[in-house]
């Protein structure tokens, strides 16, 4: 079984594959900190619209959060009170799945499996039933498309689910990619397009010429730019990088998985399907991801026996085959979080971009995100669909505090 505080499976084959060293160029149009799905979504894009492209990465492709995830799409199943705001740009962004999806394949030259059965969100028992009906409500107030079902309605669309599944919600336009297929081709996709990608190079400063960042600092020497994009993740709200006026309110948040091998004889499920403890997504390399805790305990490496447990226990209580699959890989994983879940896409001074706090919808937003990126390069502002998630509302908010 392979343990890892970041992700398993199939990630190292594909990365090893296709990821030659690269030495430090001296300058860059743009230089992108952090090799994670939005740093090298918005590199991918900015390298189609002409620009030359410099990766650089801490540690290896994907290590930070975007290794670890399970690939849901599912703006329906994860709409929550307090979701709102955020509505609005994960439908966008999922509207452009299918485009991104094209494109990306086609100039990898890899699949990254696109799955479109929707999700499956259940209740067992009254109490839960009850949040399921308010859950749906909201999703019908939201204009979310979403189907109530009986337990036997459930049942015929996911026949291995136990018996005494009373209720669920059909979301049927959530999708899923394969997390470890994307990164893939988004490396080869950056590679093709000419994106120098470096690996185990921490940008340890921004180099600042007056008021406008004009590169980076790393311990390979500098790199010019005209533009630094911040994709550093969960590590963009630390002190370090960033002078204390521009610090971004982002935390990491620990999620742990695991992924479990199905076969002729344990049988799979065909949509994700959600529960209040887990949720589960197949995959159609056969590999079943059950996920996700909700940690918030700083940069604390690793997965524990509590987190597998409460994992393990969530998906037999609704799959009760679980027992007969065996155990591939447990790891975890740092969503960036901002205060409002939201991500932050924003110019932060002259020369300087950033993209993060993406959550637990970093798929989800990857590619409004990186369009959003290259149209701020490009025209120095955001599309309108990104407007509201500059950093000033945070700034806004806090004002509105201070003076209520
Ligand atoms: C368990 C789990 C399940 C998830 N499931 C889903 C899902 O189903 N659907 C969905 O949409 N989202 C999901 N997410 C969220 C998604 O994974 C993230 O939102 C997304 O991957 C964030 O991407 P990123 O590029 O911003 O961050 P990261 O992937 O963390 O990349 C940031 C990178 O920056 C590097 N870095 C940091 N500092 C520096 C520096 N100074 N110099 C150089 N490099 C630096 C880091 O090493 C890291 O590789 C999940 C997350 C987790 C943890």
């Amino acid at each position: 079984m392979d343990v890892s505080s970041s992700a398993p499976l199939n990630l190292r084959r594909t990365r090893g594959d296709v990821l030659p060293p690269a030495a430090l160029p001296a300058r860059s149009d743009v230089v992108v900190v952090g090799a994670g799905l939005i740093g090298l979504s918005a590199a991918w894009r900015l390298a189609q619209a002409g620009r030359t492209i410099t990766v650089l990465e801490r540690d290896t492709v994907g290590a930070g959060a975007s290794l670890a995830a399970t690939g849901m799409l599912a703006p329906a199943a994860e709409h929550e009170p307090g979701s709102d705001p955020l509505l609005p740009l994960a439908l966008e962004s999922l509207s452009r799945w299918p485009g991104f999806r094209d494109d990306l394949q086609a100039a990898a030259g890899l699949e990254i499996d696109y799955r479109e059965e929707g999700t499956l969100v259940l209740a067992i028992g009254r109490d839960e039933v009850e949040r399921l009906r308010f859950r749906h409500d909201l999703q019908v107030r939201s204009g979310l498309e979403a189907r109530w079902l009986s337990g036997p309605e459930v049942r015929a669309r996911e026949p291995s689910l136990r018996p005494g599944i009373s209720a669920g919600l059909f979301c049927a336009h959530d999708h899923q990619v394969d997390p470890s297929l994307v990164m893939a081709a988004l490396v080869r996709a950056c590679l093709k397009a000419g994106v120098v990608i470096v690996e185990a190079c921490p940008v340890e400063a921004l180099v600042w010429s007056d008021a406008r960042v004009i590169g980076v600092r790393t311990g390979g020497g500098e790199v010019g730019a005209d533009v630094v994009l911040l994709a550093s993740g969960a590590w963009s709200g630390e002190a370090g990088l960033l002078p204390e006026t521009l610090a971004l309110p982002v935390r990491p948040l620990r999620g742990q998985s695991l992924a479990l091998r199905t076969t002729k004889r344990t049988g799979t499920l065909k949509h994700m399907v959600w529960t209040e403890q887990v949720h589960m997504a197949p995959k159609s390399d056969g590999h079943l991801i059950v996920g996700a805790t909700v940690e918030d305990c700083g940069f604390a490496t690793g997965v524990t026996a509590g987190g597998l447990y409460a994992l393990l226990e969530g998906a037999r209580r609704v799959l009760p085959g679980i027992e007969e699959m065996a155990v591939e890989a447990v790891w975890s994983g740092f969503r960036p979080t901002s205060d409002d879940d939201a991500p932050i896409i924003d110019a932060l001074a002259p020369g300087l971009l950033v993209a993060t706090g993406h959550h637990r919808n970093g798929y989800l937003l990857a590619p409004a995100t990186a369009d959003a990126v290259a149209g701020l390069v490009a025209n120095g502002t955001l599309p309108d669909y990104a407007r509201a998630f500059g950093l000033a509302r945070f700034q806004q908010a806090s004002e509105r505090r201070a003076f209520a």
